[in-house]
C-alpha cells in the first residue's frame, strides 16, 4: 500500500480507532478526553505522509531526533500551527538550532542539559516549555533522573532561568506484564505530586507517558501526553 489516497484513508481509520480507545480510556478513568493530548510520533513516516496526518487533522507531532525535528519543521513550514514535540536525546551541540522550533521539550534528562537550554534560551530570547524524563523502572538501558536524583538536584533544577519546567516523562519497560507498566506510570505521577508539593513556584501539569502499547495504562495513571507512534501508521510504511 502506497498510494496517497490509501495511505490518507488508512490513516483515517487507525486515527479514528485510537481517538476512540482514548476517549474510552479517559471515560474509564472518570477523566474529560480533552485533558489528554495525543502527540503523533512521526520518526518512522516520511514527509508526504506526515501531510497525511496533518490534513487529519493532528497537529502536535514528535520526532525523537533533533536533526530531522528541525528539517521537517522547516520544510512543513506552511502548514500552519503545529507543535513539535521532542522525544528524544537533545545534544548539547543542538540546542540552538531546535530551540526555535520545539513546543515542548520531553526529554531532559540531566541538570547540565537544563542548565545549557537555559542560557541558549536566554540568548535567543526565548522561554521554552521541558518536560524532566525520569527513568522510573531504573532499567539501565534507559536514560533519565533516577527519582532520588531529582529529589536531590530539586531545588537546582528549579532555579534554572529561561525555562519553563512543565512536568514529567517517563518510558514504561517492554514487557507484557501490566501491573509492571503500572507501576511505572504511578510512580511518576506520585514523584510529580510529591515534586509539587515541595513549596516550589514551578507548577508541573504534563506527565508524559504511553506509547502504542501502553496508553490506555498511562491514561488511567493521570497522563496528558501521550506519544504514539506505530499504531497510527499501521498499514502505512513501506516494510
Ligand atoms: C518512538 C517513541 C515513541 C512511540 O512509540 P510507539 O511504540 O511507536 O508508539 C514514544 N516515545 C518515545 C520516546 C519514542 O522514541
Amino acid at each position: 500500500m502506497n498510494k496517497p489516497d490509501e495511505i490518507k484513508s488508512r490513516l483515517q481509520v487507525n486515527l479514528a480507532q485510537l481517538h476512540s480507545r482514548i476517549a474510552a480510556a479517559c471515560a474509564m478513568a472518570g477523566r474529560d478526553a480533552t485533558s489528554v493530548q495525543l502527540v503523533a510520533v512521526t520518526k518512522t513516516a516520511t514527509v508526504p505522509i506526515i501531510e497525511s496526518l496533518i490534513q487529519c487533522g493532528e497537529k502536535h507531532l514528535g520526532e525523537n531526533r533533533p536533526q530531522q525535528l528541525i528539517e521537517r519543521a522547516r520544510s512543513l513550514v506552511t502548514s500552519s500551527d503545529l507543535q513539535w514535540h521532542l522525544i528524544g536525546q537533545l545534544q548539547a551541540n543542538k540546542i540552538r538550532s531546535v530551540l526555535p522550533h520545539v513546543t515542548l521539550i520531553h526529554s531532559v534528562d540531566s541538570l547540565k542539559l537544563l542548565q545549557r537550554i537555559g542560557r541558549i534560551a536566554s540568548e535567543l530570547q526565548l522561554f521554552p516549555r521541558v518536560l524532566l524524563q525520569v527513568n522510573i523502572s531504573g532499567e539501565e538501558s534507559k536514560s533519565g533522573f533516577s527519582a532520588d536524583q531529582l529529589r536531590t538536584q530539586w531545588e537546582e533544577l528549579c532555579e534554572v532561568e529561561s525555562v519553563q519546567l512543565a512536568g514529567l516523562m517517563t518510558m514504561a519497560p517492554l514487557t507484557e506484564e501490566t501491573d509492571v507498566i503500572r507501576q511505572t506510570f504511578r510512580g511518576l505521577r506520585e514523584l510529580r505530586d510529591e515534586l509539587q508539593a515541595n513549596g516550589s513556584n514551578v507548577e508541573l501539569r504534563e506527565l508524559s507517558m504511553g506509547m502504542s502499547h501502553d496508553f490506555e495504562i498511562a491514561i488511567e495513571e493521570g497522563a496528558t501526553l501521550i506519544r504514539v507512534g506505530s499504531l497510527i501508521f499501521e498499514g502505512c510504511l513501506p516494510s
